[in-house]
């Protein structure tokens, strides 16, 4: 144990501070229990005030900063090493959007400011949302909703309110493949939704067969992401668009992941009328954490009337409006226009970018996912053999070393063994179709060195575990804490030191 491993609680040394100031003369406890003349702690009632002091560490300032400087080098980021979480696009956020999120004439604005003292931060928000319909294929967008399920509930309230204002009113099922991400079927009920489950074929592609006698006038619409959440292009898209509508059914596009194919397919051309984008996938913007995110969502013409408001329009004169509420529209779904923060950042990656690079983003993030699939799939079981997108699933690995009585390494063991070696462990046992999926996703931002790397150390744990699959199930042997019970650390967490 490192000296400091101890906690700073444990470093506490009674009378011990990290600064100096005069005497307090407000204070009667540092004053022999006589309060000054006009002290003012007499303003405050007694039962507002303590009766007892904080039991706060006393410490000196080296170590308060040695304190935090050693918690932050104990957590994982896309900026301390690479983050193959398949289903997250873990991409590098370059420093620049934080620059440009920083200056202080869009960082210190208040929402309620006049629109006139504004008008800068309305044309980000007008040009954004002229930047993502040019990439979807979609007409306008709504920047209110906070993250990506957000976004879909929002989208499915459009979905809905589009038939009600039709007077529609017997549509309450949507149709969501089994392979979809969870929030999908989620995001249904949370609307007040039926969901209704497509199977996928053997190729891991919605099963068209299926689809067809699931069809009717009950559907409010399918929702779908492309590829799908194996990574694989729904190459029957054209005829599950046209038997939905069809049937009087709406196409939602759950646009999480649009990062392959930026600049190579829009979804409003592929048929969908109603989508979401991860901003904070896709488009470079933070996230991880529960931190602020965006998951603006874009509409086909026929449903602009529908979406969220407040949305900015352009005046003749060339000025910027923000338009309010109408009885059309699915309501507010937050407060005010959505993270501002993040939709400068997202601005920022697509100017930085510009056309011509935006549209390498995804061609490279597809070629780096294509690379470490065909260069592992003699060690790593691969179940669906075809060219993926920008991610990809194996099936745990081909030799997982059990024989006698020693049980076999898992897809788990692998994850924490990753770790000894500095990398982020990929998404494991998810999506939920294999038993050991692992899902990786390496994203555009990393160079083939850095991905050449983690291929050699993905082939010597593999031959690890067939050699010796305990060594997997001890690790991480160097992380700071091993294998903590992850149920019990979320469900009952000890958050202070003090029992009391
Ligand atoms: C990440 C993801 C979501 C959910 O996005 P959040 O911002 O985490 O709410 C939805 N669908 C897919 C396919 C995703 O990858």
């Amino acid at each position: 144990m490192k000296y400091y491993d101890k906690l700073i609680f444990e470093l506490s040394k009674k009378g011990r501070t990290g600064f100096s100031l005069p005497e307090n003369e407000f204070c009667a406890s540092r004053n022999g229990g006589v309060k000054p003349a006009g002290c003012l702690c007499k303003a405050l009632p007694d039962n507002l005030r303590r009766s007892s002091d904080l039991r706060l560490p006393e410490v000196g300032e080296v170590d308060v900063v040695r304190h935090y400087t050693n918690l932050s080098q104990m957590n994982f980021g896309v900026d301390t090493g690479f983050y193959p979480l398949g289903s997250c696009t873990m991409k590098y956020n370059p420093k620049i959007n934080e620059e440009v999120a920083s200056m202080p004439g869009l960082a210190a604005l208040h929402p309620l400011q006049p629109e006139s003292t504004v008008q800068g931060a309305l044309e980000v928000y007008y040009n954004m949302e002229k930047a993502l319909a040019a990439i979807t294929g979609m007409s306008g967008f709504t920047f209110n909703p906070c993250a990506g399920a957000h976004g879909e509930l929002t989208g499915l309230m459009i979905m809905r309110k589009y038939h009600l204002l039709r007077g529609d009113l017997k549509r309450n099922k949507v149709i969501v493949p089994d392979s979809a991400h969870g929030t999908n079927p989620a995001s249904a009920a949370v609307c007040g939704l039926d969901v209704v489950v497509v199977k996928s074929n053997a190729d891991g592609l919605v099963d068209v067969a299926d689809l067809k006698p699931l069809l009717g006038d009950d559907i409010a619409g399918i929702m779908m992401t492309n590829p799908n959440t194996l990574g694989l292009f729904e190459r029957e898209i054209g005829e599950i668009a046209k038997l939905v509508h069809e049937c009087g059914g709406l196409l939602y596009y759950d646009g999480a992941n649009m990062n392959p194919l930026l600049g190579v397919v829009r979804p409003g051309d592929m048929g969908f009328d109603i989508m979401h984008l991860n901003l904070h996938k896709t488009f470079s913007t933070p996230h991880g954490g529960g931190g602020p995110g965006a998951g603006p969502v874009g509409v086909a013409a026929r449903l602009e009337h529908c979406l969220p408001c407040p949305r900015v329009i352009r005046e003749e004169d060339g000025t910027f409006t923000v338009l309010h509420g109408s009885e059309e529209s699915a309501g507010y779904v937050s407060g005010f226009m959505g993270n501002f923060g993040i939709i400068l950042r997202a601005y920022a990656y697509i100017l930085s970018l510009g056309h011509q690079n935006l549209l390498l983003a995804g061609k490279y993030a597809t070629i780096s996912a294509n690379y470490i699939k065909e260069s592992l799939k003699d060690c790593y079981k691969l179940p669906i053999p075809s060219i993926c997108k920008h991610e990809f699933v194996f099936d745990g690995l081909i030799n997982d070393g059990a024989h006698d009585d020693v049980p076999g390494a898992t897809t788990l063991d692998v994850a924490k063994r990753l770790l000894d070696f500095g990398f982020h462990a990929p998404t494991i046992y998810f999506p939920l179709l294999f038993h050991q999926t692992i899902m990786i996703e390496p994203t555009e931002t990393e160079s083939k060195e850095t991905i050449d790397s983690f291929i050699e150390v993905m082939r010597k744990i593999a031959a690890e575990a067939a050699e010796d699959p305990m060594l997997l199930k001890a690790a991480p042997h160097n992380a700071p804490i091993s294998r903590p019970d992850e149920t019990r650390a979320a469900r009952q967490p000890i958050l202070k030191y003090w029992d009391a």
